[in-house]
């Protein structure tokens, strides 16, 4: 077969930026697209997408790129996001489709296969076979000069073995089998403001969220609950300026903003800021917030503007689970904020849970019933704002997925058994109130997740089978390995993970001993979110 033919872009490297999931996906994920924004304003690249679906085509054929229909396989560098460990599938699809070989050792020529976004920096492993090059971190000052430095080997005439030899030990860069590790995770700016908001740039009425700005606010979490990934590979807590913000919805003027971050409610301008969108009669959206961030002022203004849901985070069943986990809710600063949007109106009120966790006990459950009758209480009491609303409520239900780089890395995860009696035993709890319902995860994909996001490289080989032969539970049933001996069985102190090739910033002993408190159920604080330099709590000080 020759070799396809790279778009005459008049002395610009043509960059394919490839999200796998289809165009719906695409443009409802925000990580991508600043990326996106960052190389096309790139006078010396020529930057195209490609949103592959889920068999790895678009339009039912081999995949080509929106802008000129060109074929992948004819761009020299292919830049991928993937958000969802269960979108893995897709890459030797979307590959195979292509005309490119799947695997990267089988590959003698371009294009180049790199990845970035979240799951870059979380466990590389399982796809790592998949791929050339891994971008590991923010996409800060290095990022530029990177593609530039490639430009100028591609356009030299260097063969792609030459290109992965003179990239592997640049900042950021992970070469697997070539590069030395840990390679450190990149972060923009270091502490202090957030350096780069991301935000859409493609603002349409077909994505999840229509015609919406999607807008971070702040990145990492000071909270530091334990199970969550967010708060430790986004490390250090960063939030955005307003200023920088309003220039945003400035340039852009959008229909609606959507506000995206970790903890909304920390940013000390939230409410100046509605208060300006509004002024701008700009709507907007909030992203789940903390119990205890919800104050009277805020309520009725959200309210007064229209929020009809807001979206609060349990997240544990019991005081002792939360207390496992690290949460640092108080249960009185939670029935305090249903109290709120029971008594402004609010008309759907949203609670997460979490299930699965190590030790938890029906104990735990029963608590839980005891606290869901108190919220129940507490919306009948209340007079329902002006309209006298019925507030209803809505239980969202996941299963715990213990994720690299969290101290729940050592642990096992709960069987799918249990995982699904515990969802059955919560269906049934809730039956009796008027106006709850529940909506649980699948557990049997949840394990999937789980199994994903923890293997090594050898889950490739699964990966390839699922790619080839229909999904994920035919793959199973061809595939030699074991589900259970990845997830079930607590790791010791001592065993070396998969994504230990990446150096995350936060120290594992940090994390060890985080696990060890998790286990006796004891809180710690949160990360004071100052300048790292003068904190030695997690490690980000070394980064
Ligand atoms: S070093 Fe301290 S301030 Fe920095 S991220 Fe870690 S806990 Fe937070």
């Amino acid at each position: 077969m020759s070799e396809p033919v790279a778009p005459d872009l008049g002395g610009r490297l043509p960059v394919a930026v490839v999200v796998p999931g289809g165009e719906k996906n695409a443009i409802s994920t925000l990580g991508w697209q600043s990326v996106y924004r960052m190389l096309s304003e790139e006078p010396g690249l020529a930057v195209e997408r490609v949103f592959p679906d889920k068999l790895g085509l678009t339009d039912g054929g081999a995949p080509k790129t929106r802008e000129s229909n060109s074929p992948l396989s004819s761009f020299p560098v292919t830049a991928w996001s993937v958000t969802f460990e269960e979108d893995f599938l897709i890459i030797p699809r979307t590959l195979q489709a292509a005309g490119v070989p799947p695997l990267s050792a089988e590959r003698s020529r371009l294009p180049l296969v790199m990845l970035g976004g979240p799951l870059a920096f979380l466990n590389p492993a399982p796809i790592a076979p998949f791929i050339d090059l891994f971008w590991v971190g923010e996409a800060d000052d290095n990022f530029i000069p990177f593609f530039e430095k490639v430009k100028e080997l591609v356009f030299e005439g260097a063969d792609r073995d030459a290109i992965l030899e003179a990239v592997k030990d640049l900042p950021g860069i992970y070469v697997p089998g070539r590069s030395k590790t840990p390679v450190k995770r990149l972060v923009t700016g270091g502490t202090g403001p957030l350096h780069d908001p991301a935000f859409s740039c493609f603002i349409s009425g077909r994505a999840t969220f229509r015609d919406t700005l999607l807008l971070e606010v702040n990145r990492g979490c000071p909270y530091g609950c334990r199970f969550c990934a967010a708060g430790f590979i986004y490390r250090p807590p960063r939030h955005a300026e307003i200023d920088e913000l309003k220039r945003i919805v400035e340039l852009t003027d959008p229909p609606k903003v959507g506000l995206v971050g970790t903890a909304l409610t920390d940013w000390p301008d939230l409410l100046p800021f509605i208060k300006w969108l509004h002024e701008k009669k700009k709507k907007f959206s909030l992203s789940s917030m903390r119990a205890d961030g919800i104050t009277e002022d805020l309520l009725i203004y959200l309210r007064e503007r229209g929020i009809r849901t807001i979206t609060l985070a349990l997240e544990g069943a019991s005081e002792r689970l939360r207390k496992m986990m690290s949460k640092k809710l108080d249960p009185n600063d939670f029935l305090n904020a249903v109290r709120l949007c029971a008594r402004y109106g609010v008309n759907h009120l949203k609670l997460y849970l979490i299930i699965g966790w190590p030790g938890e006990t029906d104990d735990d459950y029963e608590e839980l019933a005891v606290f869901l009758e108190e919220i129940v209480r507490i919306r009948s009491e209340e007079p329902g704002g002006k309209k006298k609303q019925f507030m209803r409520i809505t239980i969202g239900v996941s299963s715990l997925v213990p994720k690299p780089f969290t101290p729940f890395q050592w642990s096992p995860m709960m069987d799918e058994k249990s995982l699904a009696a515990r969802m059955k035993m919560l269906t049934k709890m809730v039956k009796p109130f008027k106006g709850v319902t529940l909506h649980h995860d699948n557990p049997f994909q949840a394990r999937l997740q789980g199994m994903l996001a923890r293997g090594g490289e050898e889950m490739a080989e699964f990966i390839a089978l699922a790619a080839e032969h229909g999904g994920w539970k035919k793959a199973l049933k061809r595939w030699d390995g074991d589900m259970n001996a990845i997830l079930d069985r607590e790791r010791t102190e001592d065993e070396v993970f998969p994504w230990e090739v990446i150096d995350i910033g936060v120290k594992r002993e940090y994390l060890w001993k985080e696990w060890s408190k998790a286990k006796a159920a004891q809180v710690s604080p949160g990360c004071p979110s100052i300048d790292c330099s003068k904190c030695t709590m997690c490690g980000m000080e070394e980064l």
